[in-house]
């Protein structure tokens, strides 16, 4: 019986556990649900909602060209990949391009380790993005194969971005690339800077601590995107 519950656990057939918020971490029915959604206590994998904002689905007026929607987007792409990396070695990030209340503009990340998505998740809590609280938690996601939906890919999917599964917004080709990348360099250079003051400490001679000196911070943002800014003045969007 106990490998029965745990072979249909968040499957359709699972009358108990919720298999969209098993699967995509995200369900219409939100905390009304009549499944469970149980939080995942250890995660690689993280979930931030709401934080890509597509002008065409913000402002129907909206007059920008896909080329401007999509360089738009790799500027957000871009930022958030560099501020995740910043917490742990970052396997994957996706953003979902839905529109649905749930799944609109949400942001996830998997690394490598637990503790690096728990370390994300503390931090991004108390970070305000786009004049926005940020709100972040652990996802249950493992696998985005299964979260995805298929016939979007296929550009098959008649249910549009009022779609429960994951249709997800691509970055220009070769982004990824380059990013991963960058990261493998940087993660490279820190090692190398844990060497030294190790090997400094050990009394090794006079070698800097060149994890001090590293990455530069976070102080452009090309998105155009304030990540230091906390309530301010402007009205907030609800
Ligand atoms: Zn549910
Ligand atoms: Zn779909």
């Amino acid at each position: 019986m106990a490998s029965y519950l745990a072979s249909i656990y968040g499957t359709e057939q699972d009358k108990v556990n919720c298999s969209f918020y098993y699967k995509i971490g995200a369900c219409r029915h939100g905390d009304r649900c009549s499944r469970k959604h149980t939080k995942p206590p250890f995660s690689q994998t993280i979930l931030i909602s709401n934080v890509y904002a597509n002008p065409k689905h913000t402002d129907p007026n909206c007059t920008l060209s896909d080329e401007q929607i999509q360089t738009g987007f790799d500027n957000f792409f871009e930022d958030w990949y560099a501020e995740l990396a910043k917490y742990g070695h970052l396997l994957e990030m996706h953003v979902c391009d839905n529109v649905g209340d749930h799944l609109i503009g949400n942001v996830y990340a998997r690394y490598e380790w637990e503790e690096e998505a728990q370390r994300a998740v503390d931090a991004l809590n108390d970070r305000w993005y786009d004049n926005r609280p940020l709100w972040a938690e652990l996802s249950p996601v493992t696998d985005f194969r299964e979260a995805c939906c298929r016939q979007n890919e296929t550009n098959e999917c008649n249910r549009g971005g009022f779609c429960n599964f994951m249709h997800l917004r691509h970055p220009t080709k070769g982004l990824i690339k380059q990013l991963e990348h960058e990261q493998a360099v940087e993660l490279r250079y820190k090692k190398e800077a844990q060497h030294a003051a190790k090997e400094a400490a050990a009394g090794g001679g006079w070698k800097k601590n060149l994890e001090e000196q590293g990455a530069g911070g976070w102080k452009s943002a090309p998105s155009g995107g304030d990540w230091r800014s906390g309530p301010s003045s402007r009205p907030v969007a609800t």
